[in-house]
């Protein structure tokens, strides 16, 4: 079971990816440095499946929230790949379309973010 038309996500992911790796570019007033390189690295890595040591340097170049919504983008991307994309990673049921068009790396369906969010709240 699997979404068939997973372009447009893919197309709203890397849009979102750019956007937010161009944001962090201003934040740090061009002196990003390392994050723009583990970023780079990192997206020729996605095609080597070298993915890990990248992530972890972003992990450190990058502030929390964004290496967070940085890496739930390119976890999405990785499921469009597999074909897994749209399938909730907790329960197996196919995430709503309405959700995927507003969080396109949603990775579990309603019910089970919920759960996950509640039991990891801070
Ligand atoms: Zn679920």
């Amino acid at each position: 079971m699997q979404l068939r038309y997973t372009q447009p996500y893919e197309a709203t992911l890397r849009q979102m990816r750019d956007s937010l790796l161009a944001q962090l570019r201003e934040q740090r007033g061009g002196t990003v440095g390392r994050a723009e390189v583990a970023a780079d690295r990192f997206s020729n890595a996605m095609d080597d499946r070298a993915q890990f040591t990248t992530e972890h340097d972003l992990d450190i170049a990058l502030g929390e929230r964004e290496a967070q919504e940085l890496h739930d983008i390119d976890d999405a991307l990785e499921r469009i790949r597999l074909g897994r994309f749209g399938i909730c990673t907790d329960c197996g049921a196919v995430i709503a379309l309405a959700r995927l068009q507003l969080s396109p790396y949603a990775s579990r369906c309603l019910a089970c973010q919920r759960k996950h969010e509640f039991g990891h709240e801070h």
